[in-house]
């Protein structure tokens, strides 16, 4: 966060006028700041930042919308948009943003996790490993993918395998950082089973990384995320042997 604060340059916009702003400040970056928080993935806080009026809008109004604006974003570019290749591509775009791609920033697309009865009384520790998803940078809009490995300790309560699945599929349906995504997932985990014993290893590419600026693409990025027993050493490394990271953290 402080480190955060350091990158802005905290000229409010328009308040160049009249002295005084009636909104939350609007902060404007420069293009150099705006490169810099681009390419180290600063973010800004766990929850993603989303506007009050998020969802006042309808589904179909955000799709034509966006169609709209992504029509003129490609013929700002200079492309023919009465090509019949180009012609349906402001739409399909559109479609995917909001049905797809960013379907988990809507809180009524999250699944409904049904915890069962640990009534065989297992506990140990319980590792869905290699969980595949697609996400998307928000500094720039081009994939993240990679693997999510999950795992807790039940306090009373299991949850369906395929539900673990389906929350970072969740999360990573959204403009992401891979911190955010990996906290996200970690706390919705902890707060449905009901315990603090979750940890969760992301090991993602960024396209953002491997396609354009550094061009690395043999790079990935592991960010990881312990809950309770899972701070302890000997957990972490029961874990971490069954996902084949063994370190020596
Ligand atoms: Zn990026």
């Amino acid at each position: 966060m402080k480190q955060n604060e350091t990158l802005l340059n905290t000229r409010p916009s328009g308040s160049m006028n009249n002295g005084e702003m009636k909104h939350k400040p609007f902060v404007e970056l420069s293009d150099v700041i705006i490169d810099e928080i681009g390419d180290n993935h600063v973010s800004t806080s766990v929850n993603t930042p989303l506007r009050e009026d998020a969802f006042v809008m309808s589904e179909d109004q955000k799709i034509e919308k966006i169609e709209e604006h992504f029509r003129s974003i490609m013929e700002i570019m200079g492309l023919d948009l009465t090509d019949d290749s180009l012609k349906g591509t402001p739409r399909r775009v559109a479609k995917m943003y909001v049905k797809e791609i960013f379907s988990g920033l809507n809180p009524a697309n999250k699944p409904a996790v049904t915890l069962f009865e640990n009534k065989y009384k297992y506990n140990e520790m319980l590792v869905e490993k290699d969980i595949s998803f697609f996400s998307n940078c928000e500094h720039h809009f081009v994939p993240i993918f990679g693997k999510a490995h999950v795992a807790y300790i039940s306090s009373g309560k299991v949850i369906g395998l395929s539900k673990l699945n389906r929350l970072v599929q969740y999360f990573a349906k959204r403009p992401q950082v891979q911190e955010r995504l990996t906290m996200q997932i970690g706390k919705e985990l902890q707060a449905a089973l009901n315990t603090d014993d979750v940890a969760v290893v992301i090991d993602a590419k960024h396209m953002c990384v491997a396609s354009r600026g550094v061009n690395d693409v043999t790079s990935s990025t592991v960010t990881s995320f312990y809950g309770g027993k899972f701070k302890e050493d000997s957990v972490k490394q029961e874990f971490l042997k069954y996902l084949e990271l063994k370190t020596d953290i």
